[in-house]
């Protein structure tokens, strides 16, 4: 049986690239948490926080084709089976509410701070599930959900909200899933090695089977899972 608890003594290395030198940079946040950005490879929190969280899942994505809009240190290429990204600058870049790969053409798609940008989150949702077909998933990270009870979007990408569209609550799970038929979610909660912080990440997927699989790899470690249906 893994330990029930994993008392947090934070790290002063980078799980990323090594480094013991950060920085509070120009992030806003609050003071008593240690300088979180890594003055080496720049990563923040959730780049850290979703690359520990990935280590209990790297048996089951080492046979999955991945696709991750706005590729982060969070995660790396060669722990997937084929890996593929589209750069939010680029003129080329893959548009999340109109993807135009085939039904199932991915296994795994990522996307870490991309869907506050989007303006129809939940088209961009429904068609991020389309291309992980009946038994992918999607994994979706956004700013700070579960420290905001609701969600509220301005429908505009806002200069004075980082050109976001809205802000994320903690109805973010039921949001999506309430507008997306038989759409289902869990969420895992990830503990920065650096600071502390914690984070969720969402995985949303049409398969049952598949989130379970994927929900009993975090649970083997102790890492907190929520089961959103
Ligand atoms: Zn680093």
């Amino acid at each position: 049986m893994p330990p029930l608890f994993r008392p947090f003594s934070a790290q002063t290395t980078c799980n990323i690239c090594g480094s013991t030198e950060f920085t509070r940079g120009n992030l806003t946040r609050r003071p008593d948490i240690p300088p979180p950005q890594c003055s080496r490879c720049r990563s923040v929190e959730r780049h850290r926080l979703i690359r520990e969280l990935y280590m209990p899942l790297r048996p089951l994505v080492k046979d999955w084709r991945a696709f991750q809009f706005a590729p982060d240190r969070s995660v790396e290429p060669n722990w997937f089976q084929s890996f593929r990204s589209s750069i939010f600058e680029d003129a080329s870049r893959v548009d999340m509410m109109e993807i135009p790969f085939g039904d199932g053409a991915y296994d795994i798609v990522i996307s870490n701070h991309v869907l506050e940008h989007v303006s129809d989150d939940i088209r961009a949702l429904r068609e991020t599930l389309r291309v992980v077909g009946a038994t992918g998933i999607v994994h979706v990270c956004v700013p700070s959900p579960i420290y905001r009870w609701e969600t509220e979007d301005w429908g505009f990408p806002d200069p004075r909200n980082e050109l976001h569209y809205r802000h994320y609550g903690a109805d973010f799970p039921m949001r999506m899933r309430g507008a997306i038929p038989n759409s289902l979610c869990v969420s895992v909660t990830g503990v920065d090695p650096v600071t502390g912080s914690t984070d969720n990440v969402y995985f949303f997927s049409y398969s049952a089977a598949t989130l379970q699989l994927v929900a009993r790899q975090f649970q083997h470690f102790a890492i907190p899972v929520a089961r959103f249906w």
